[in-house]
Formats: structure tokens, sequence, C-alpha cells
């Protein structure tokens, strides 16, 4: 049985399964200047493998075409995602032109914060940057250093927050739990970050991939997160907003804000995902644990009127039943189809 929190909205398109697509997350590279050990472990993603080459990206133009139609079938919010999204020269132009399609209501960024400086915040806030997330999984040097992999210190992603903000932008942070890495940061990042605007998510280490050596017990499952908090700081629910959702919010009964946790092992939320997701080379994915997407760009390529490829994607989303999950004990048992990975099609 699917849950559903809120009533699912009425839109052009739904799949098999009665959900609408509403979210786009454009993966706009592959490429990343971090080695995080729970994404793109150094040991396999080392320099000789092979990242997709400039010619094979889609260009901004055809992004643009692709989420204009998008935009037609219900798509209103859209993420820029990867890889590394900021290492996508003159991203604030794509930002510039997507902003300005009719129907897109919501940009956001997820980055790492590296690239993220006063000038480049400022102008991604001007190109229309509605939103941004930063990820960082500790406050501590040696964990954030060992977990990213490439020893980026935490101060410089702490800087970026500020940059963000200071362009006016809202931050959320993201952070990756992974037992006995940096399980024992739970605490102190929610102390960091509350009272100061930003809102902290935890997000369960996820099976996401075939390389990242996945065990269900380095999950630490979101109940046990919340549990930490409160004995330090009371929590109590907040009711969602809007369908499809993704993380479970709770507010400090203090007023210091909230907190979210996107509890996509324990608690699966496919119910109401509303998501498609599409890779830098211009596949589509109709949910992060895929293993085969739909080439966009050949059709594109071979100039393809907007009828025929919006002819497509209302099949592709039409057929869509993904609930990877819900269904991950039976789906990980069974040997097979390798997943697509999760710094190709963004987060
Ligand atoms: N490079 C950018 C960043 O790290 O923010 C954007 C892409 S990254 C793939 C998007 C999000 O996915 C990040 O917040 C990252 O921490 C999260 N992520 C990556 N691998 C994950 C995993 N195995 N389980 C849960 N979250 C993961
Ligand atoms: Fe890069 Fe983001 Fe993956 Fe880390 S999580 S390796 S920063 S894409
Ligand atoms: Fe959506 Fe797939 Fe995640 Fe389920 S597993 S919430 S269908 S992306």
């Amino acid at each position: 049985m699917l849950s559903k929190d809120v009533a699912a909205p009425q839109g052009p398109l739904s799949d098999k399964l009665g959900r609408p697509l509403r979210d786009l997350r454009i993966s706009l590279t592959d490429h990343c200047n971090f080695r995080c050990v729970y994404c793109m472990p150094k040991a396999v993603f080392g320099t000789r493998y092979h990242f997709v080459g400039h010619d094979g990206l889609l260009s901004f133009a055809e992004i643009e075409r692709l989420v204009r139609l998008f935009a037609g079938l219900g798509v209103s919010k859209l993420r820029l995602t990867g890889g590394e999204p900021l290492l996508r020269p003159r991203i604030e132009e794509l930002i510039a032109s997507l902003a300005g399609i009719e129907g897109i209501e919501d940009i956001a960024l997820t980055t790492n914060g590296s690239l993220l400086t006063q000038a480049k915040a400022t102008a991604l806030r001007a190109a229309g940057l509605g939103r941004v997330t930063v990820s960082l999984d500790s406050l501590r040097d040696a964990t954030f250093q060992a977990m990213n992999d490439v020893g980026f210190p935490v101060a410089k992603v702490l800087a970026a927050i500020d940059h963000a903000h200071r362009a006016g932008l809202p931050v959320k942070l993201n952070m990756v739990v992974r037992r006995g890495l940096n399980d024992e940061d739970v605490v102190p990042m929610a102390e960091h970050f509350r009272g100061t605007g930003h809102v902290l998510r935890f997000i369960e280490y996820m099976d996401v991939g075939n390389m990242n050596g996945w065990q269900p017990e380095d999950v630490v499952p979101s109940r046990e997160i919340i549990e930490r908090i409160a004995s330090r700081w009371p929590l109590e629910p907040v009711e969602p907003l809007r369908y499809g959702e993704v993380a479970k919010r709770y507010r400090y009964q203090d007023g210091a804000g909230e907190i979210g946790l996107i509890s996509s092992v324990s608690q699966p939320f496919c119910g109401s995902c509303t998501r498609a997701r599409l890779s830098p080379e211009g596949r589509l994915y109709t949910c992060l644990f895929g293993t085969a997407g739909t080439d966009l760009r050949e059709p594109l390529r071979a100039g393809d009127g907007d009828e025929a490829i919006l002819d497509l994607l209302q099949r592709v989303w039409g057929l869509r039943e993904d609930r990877y999950s819900e269904l991950r004990n039976i789906l990980r048992a069974r040997a097979g189809k390798e997943k697509v990975e999760m710094f190709h099609i963004g987060g």
C-alpha cells in the first residue's frame, strides 16, 4: 500500500501509480572535485574512470528546450545538481533562461559549496536561483576530510553558507549520516545550525549506485537521529506543506527553527514521489535507483520536433511504476542490472 501525506494535486500527467510529474532534477555534470566515500569512492572513480566528455553533455539550449517541454507537462520545480553543478561554467546563464520559462516556480541548487564564492552566490541569486542546499557531513575537519576524501576543510563550506545567506538565498544543509563515520556529529551539527534560520536535513545513507559498499547496518535510522536530538532539545513534528515533500520536518519547541529527515531507507516515500531526473548526457530517469534511462539527447540532436519529444516524455512517465525504496529488500536480493550512480543523476 502506497502512503500519501497530502492529497495528490491534479496535473496533466500521472504515472501508473497516480503520481503527477512535478519536479525535475537536472544533473549538469558527472564531474566532481570531491570524492565522498558514500558517493564517488576514490578507488573506483580515479583518473581512469570515463566521465561524460564536453560534447556529450546537454548544452544549455538543449536543457532549456527540455525544461520548456517538461513545464508543459506539469513540472514547476527544478533542482540543479550533479556531480558538482558549480563546475559547469556560466551556470548563472542557464539559471536565467530557466527562470524565464512559464510554469517554473522554483529553482534550487545542490552543491558541495567548494566553489560558492560571494561573487558566485550573488550572480546565482541575480540570475533567478531561489534557494541553495549545501552538503556538509561534519564540523570536524578530520571527519569531514575523511568523508570528502580530498582534504577539503569545513571552514570553507561554512564560508560558502555565509556567502549564500548574504546573497539572499535561503539555505538548507544536507548531512549524510553513516554509522561509525559521522553519527557522533549529529548533535553538534544540530547545535551549530539551531537558531541560524538554515534548515539542517539528515539523510539516511542510501544504497545508490553500485560502488559505495552500502550495508544496511551502516544506516542510522531517522528515528534514532530524532531521539538523539530531542533528548537535548525537545522537538515536535511539522505537518507537510505540500504533496511529495521529501523530508519529514520537526521544529524545536524552543523556537530555534526546524530540522528535516530524509528517511529513504527506514520510511520510504515512493507513494508521493513526483521527481524525474535528467542525466548530464540527456538520459531521463524516473527513479534515483533506476537502471536504464531513456535517451532524450538523440531525438534532440536528430532534429525531432516538440510534439515527438513531448510524446516520448508522456510515454515514459505514463509507464512509470518505480518504487525502489519500498521494495528495497526484494530488489536488492535480485542479481542483475546495475543502478545509475548518484553523482551521475544527482541527489
Ligand atoms: N555535489 C553536490 C553535493 O554534494 O551537494 C550535488 C550532488 S550530490 C550527489 C547530492 C546529494 O546527494 C548530496 O547532499 C550528497 O550528500 C547526497 N548523497 C550522495 N551519496 C549519497 C548516499 N549514498 N546516500 C545518501 N545521500 C547521498
Ligand atoms: Fe561530489 Fe556531491 Fe558526490 Fe560528494 S556527494 S562526491 S560532492 S557529487
Ligand atoms: Fe522516488 Fe525512486 Fe526514491 Fe521511491 S526510490 S522515492 S520512486 S526516487
